[in-house]
């Protein structure tokens, strides 16, 4: 098990607070932005926060140790838009590289020099970049697409292999609007791993973005998580658009769906009518209190207009609670025991062998499907497992195959990065 796994069976984790919100208090100038490394640059760089890290570096290391004094555990990379995608709006993506690398190196840095005791770790923060895969940029042509999943990938890759380089703990994949972005990051992190020879934990972090619960490319919060579980995630939560409380009943939902630890990092608040926030750090966590009391939460920071005073005040507010428990799930017997659907599919455990009445197609619901792969903790049940779901494919549903499928295989590479394939919590 990795040290922040450890830690996350331990006590609620906090995340920092906005790194463009406390960006603003220095009123930076275009000159400030650029630096002596972009003076004859022919586009206006202002604005393009993870510039910082080559041009002022000071004060992107100072934020950093702000949050860290105020009680945050993961300070997360100033480097949300460092993908060669969004770096092109100014024309910068030639220093995607040392900026994702700067970026990794001065949270590490704030950290070294921290008073701390408490074990802290580095999340390399990613953003969806400025281009969706799976909505099209043009009401004319519905089928258009501003980027491909293949080139998101190269660029997730590039963005993925610098944060590495410059010594990130973990990988912060947040504000998902678009699942396929989410996806391609999700590949191109695994194929990193594969090629680098180990894995690092991951987070992914969705924003719901319309009053039905969706995400902006129209999945609901139980389709976004099925999409992406196949990963081995360290947590899946919910950041940005709305605050703590329009988050509320979706963080419930997901504590209730969820096979991996949930985090949170609401916006202190709606927005005003001048685009500002206006919640006060006790009122932000109060309402976070509430998520923890319920037992709904594993990570807790924030997102847009929060500041290190507001972590400060969600850090002392999360210390009286423990974190939510991985193991509210139902225990193998009763989960495998109980029929999964009304009409005609029940599991015996002993064995995991199925009575079908023939023409059956049984149908899993997301979580009875997950607290049987939960279950998978060793070579021996995940072999025992795969092969009773290869015999028995034919009576599935063709989504419930690849489902299964990619739940199963998401499930053994989590075994085998945690190098015991044994019992992991
Ligand atoms: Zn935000």
């Amino acid at each position: 098990m990795q040290k922040i796994e450890l830690e996350l069976l331990k006590r609620i984790l906090i995340l920092d607070g906005a790194m463009g919100t406390l960006i603003q208090t220095y009123a930076l100038q275009e000159q400030d932005f650029r630096g002596s490394l972009l003076k004859d640059h022919t586009v206006d760089v202002k604005g393009n926060n993870e510039l910082l890290n080559l041009t002022r570096p000071e004060i992107i290391r100072d934020i950093h140790r702000q949050y860290l004094a105020a009680g945050a555990d993961i300070l997360c990379t100033n480097t949300f838009n460092g993908n060669r995608i969004s770096q092109a709006d100014y024309h910068t993506q030639h220093l995607v590289y040392e900026i994702n690398y700067q970026g990794a190196r001065l949270a590490r840095q704030a950290l070294e020099s921290s008073a701390a005791t408490r074990p802290c770790f580095v999340a390399g923060a990613m953003g969806p970049t400025s281009k969706l895969a799976s909505l099209s940029p043009d009401v004319n042509n519905p089928a258009a697409r501003a980027v491909s999943f293949d080139e998101l990938v190269v660029t997730f890759t590039e963005q993925a292999q610098a944060l590495l380089d410059g010594g990130v703990d973990i990988f912060l994949l947040e504000t998902i609007t678009d699942t396929l972005n989410a996806k391609a990051a999700l590949f191109a992190l695994m194929q990193l791993f594969d090629k680098i020879g180990k894995q690092f934990p991951i987070m992914v972090s969705g924003t719901i973005t319309d009053a039905s619960g969706r995400i902006l490319s129209g999945q609901t919060l139980e389709a976004f998580l099925i999409s992406i579980s196949h990963a081995p995630l360290l947590s899946v939560g919910l950041n940005c658009a709305l605050g703590a409380k329009e988050l509320r009943p979706y963080i419930q939902e997901l504590a209730k769906l969820s096979p991996f630890p949930v985090s949170t990092h609401p916006n202190a608040g709606l927005p005003n009518e001048f685009g500002e926030y206006d919640q006060s750090p006790e009122q932000i966590a109060i309402l976070l209190e509430e998520f923890a009391q319920e037992g709904w939460v594993n990570l807790v920071g924030g997102c847009c207009g929060t500041t290190p005073a507001h972590i400060r005040a969600i850090a002392k507010a999360m210390k009286k609670y423990p974190p939510r428990s991985r193991f509210q799930l139902p225990s193998l017997s009763s989960a495998v025991n109980k029929r999964v659907n009304e009409t005609n599919y029940s599991v015996s455990h002993k064995e995991l062998q199925v009575n079908y009445n023939q023409v059956s197609k049984p149908t899993y619901t997301l979580k009875d499907m997950m607290d049987l792969i939960s279950q998978v903790e060793d070579e021996p049940t995940y072999n025992q497992i795969k092969n009773h779901f290869d015999q028995q494919k034919k009576l599935y549903h063709p989504e419930q195959i690849l489902l299964i499928s990619a739940h199963l295989f998401g499930r053994f590479q989590y075994l085998q990065a945690e190098g015991k394939l044994a019992k992991m919590y």
